[in-house]
C-alpha cells in the first residue's frame, strides 16, 4: 500500500488539494458516495483508504454500540449503514490482494466486541452479528470459493471459532450454554442467514461442518439449527421430554436437506446424512418417536424413504413399523395428505423381496398400530390434567389416522 505522499504524486485536482481540505470534502459525502468516489482512480482509492484509516473517521462512521444503537428504533437503517460500509471497503480495497484486503478491514472492525464474539449471547437485542453479516455479505459478494474460504479461515483465526466449537462438541450438550449460543448466533447471523441462495448457504455450512467428524457434525447441526427454549437457550431436553411442532423443527430439517439435496456439496452422500440423522435423534438422549417422525416428514419423501429402506435392508422391522405409525400420526395431526405415507409404505414393502418378509412387515405394522394406541391410552390415564388433555387429543389423532390410512389403502385396492 502506498503512503499518502506517494499517492499525491499525480496531478489531478483532488490530488493537488491539501489533505485537510480533501478530508473536509469527504466528510460531506455519504458512505456510499465515498465508495463510488474511490473507484475514480488508483490514487483516489489510496487517498480514501488513508481517510478511512483515521481514528476520527472510524469513530464517526463505524457505530459500535449495538445494544443502544445510534439508530435505536430502526435496525434496518443500521443494516443499510453496514451495507454501505461493505460497499465502501469492497470498492476502496479493490486493487489489493485478498489477504491484504482482509487484514486492512480487520484493523477497522477487530476492536468491536459485538463482532468478535465478545458480546454476551443473552443480549437478544444485539445487532452486532447481523450487522457484521450484512457487511460481510456485501463485501464478498461475487468472490470465488477460494477467496471465500480464505475469509472463513480469517474469521476463524480472529474469533477463535474452532477452539470454541471444540469445547462444545466435546462437552456435555448444554454444559457450555453461553458458548453454544454464541457459536449459533455467530454462524447463523454472520455466515449463513445473510445468504438467500441455497448454493451460498450450503457453501458456508460446508465450511463450518467439514473439518469435524460425523458425530461432531450432528452436534453442530443441532447447535446451529436445533429448537430454542423461550429464554433463547438450546432446547436439548425438549426432544426427549415433549412433542415439538413443525415450526420448532423446520430449521433443522432445512439444514439436513441442504446437505442432502445440493449435489455440489460432495462431502455428504445419503449414507452420511442417514448416519448424521441417527446421531441427531439421540441428542442428548433418544428423542420421542413423534419428533423423529416430524423431522423426517419435514425432510421430505426422498430422505424419509432412504431412512425406512435402510432399516428394511437391515431387517429392523420393529423400528420401521414404529416410525411408520408415527409418520401416519404426524400426517393426521399436521394435516398432510395420507396418500403420501401410503405410497411410502408401498415403496418400503417392495424392499422385501420374499412374500414371507412382506407378510411379516404388514403384520408388524398393524400390530404396532395397536401397541402405540395402547401406549397413548395408558399415558392419558397416568398423566397430569394438562398432559391428560394432550394425550387424549393424541389418542383421538391415532384413531383418526388409522381410519384415514386404512381408507386410503382400501380405496387403492378397490379402485384397481
Ligand atoms: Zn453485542
Amino acid at each position: 500500500m502506498k503512503t499518502r505522499s506517494q499517492c499525491r504524486s499525480g496531478v489531478s485536482f483532488f490530488e493537488r488539494l491539501p489533505s485537510e481540505v480533501f478530508d473536509m470534502i469527504l466528510r460531506r459525502l455519504t458512505v456510499l458516495e465515498v465508495s463510488v468516489f474511490s473507484m475514480v482512480s488508483k490514487a483516489m482509492s489510496c487517498q480514501i483508504v488513508d481517510h478511512v484509516s483515521t481514528m476520527a473517521w472510524a469513530k464517526r462512521m463505524i457505530p459500535q454500540n449495538f445494544h443502544h444503537s445510534r439508530f435505536p428504533d430502526d435496525k434496518q437503517s443500521t443494516y443499510r449503514h453496514y451495507k454501505a460500509l461493505g460497499l465502501l471497503f469492497k470498492r476502496c480495497t479493490l486493487l489489493l490482494p485478498t489477504k491484504d484486503r482482509l487484514k486492512f478491514i480487520h484493523t477497522k472492525f477487530s476492536k468491536i466486541p459485538c463482532f468478535m464474539m465478545q458480546c454476551k449471547p443473552t443480549a437478544a437485542s444485539c445487532l452486532g452479528f447481523s450487522s457484521y453479516g450484512v457487511f460481510l455479505q456485501t463485501l464478498i459478494a461475487g468472490w470465488n470459493e477460494l477467496e471465500c474460504h480464505r475469509v472463513f479461515i480469517f474469521l476463524c483465526d480472529f474469533t477463535d471459532l474452532p477452539r470454541k466449537m471444540e469445547i462444545v462438541v466435546n462437552g456435555r450438550p448444554g454444559a457450555s450454554r453461553y458458548l453454544e449460543l454464541q457459536i449459533r448466533q455467530f454462524c447463523r447471523q454472520v455466515l449463513l442467514d445473510p445468504w438467500s441462495s441455497r448454493k451460498e448457504c450450503g457453501f458456508w455450512l460446508t465450511q463450518i461442518l467439514k473439518p469435524w467428524p460425523m458425530v461432531s457434525q450432528a452436534r453442530l447441526l443441532f447447535i446451529l439449527y436445533g429448537p430454542l427454549l423461550p429464554d433463547g437457550s438450546l432446547g436439548w431436553q425438549q426432544l426427549t421430554s415433549t412433542v415439538l411442532s413443525s415450526s420448532a423443527l423446520s430449521d433443522l430439517a432445512k439444514a439436513v436437506l441442504l446437505l442432502h439435496t445440493d449435489l455440489e456439496l460432495k462431502d455428504w452422500n445419503t449414507s452420511t446424512i442417514l448416519a448424521i440423522l441417527e446421531e441427531i435423534r439421540v441428542l442428548p438422549q433418544v428423542w420421542r418417536v413423534e419428533n423423529v417422525a416430524r423431522l423426517l416428514v419435514l425432510c421430505g419423501t426422498t430422505l424419509c424413504y432412504s431412512v425406512l429402506a435402510n432399516k428394511a435392508h437391515n431387517g429392523r422391522l420393529f423400528e420401521i413399523s414404529k416410525l411408520l405409525v408415527y409418520l401416519i400420526l404426524v400426517c393426521e395431526k399436521d394435516g398432510y395428505c395420507m396418500s403420501w405415507v401410503v405410497t411410502l409404505v408401498q415403496q418400503v414393502c417392495k424392499v422385501f423381496t420374499a412374500a414371507a418378509d412382506k407378510w411379516s412387515f404388514i403384520q408388524s405394522l398393524e400390530n404396532m398400530f395397536s401397541e402405540v394406541t395402547m401406549e397413548i391410552y395408558e399415558a392419558s390415564l397416568a398423566g397430569n390434567p394438562q398432559e391428560d388433555m394432550e394425550s387424549f387429543q393424541t389418542l383421538c389423532s391415532i384413531l383418526g389416522s388409522s381410519a384415514h390410512f386404512h381408507t386410503e389403502i382400501l380405496h387403492m385396492f378397490l379402485k384397481e
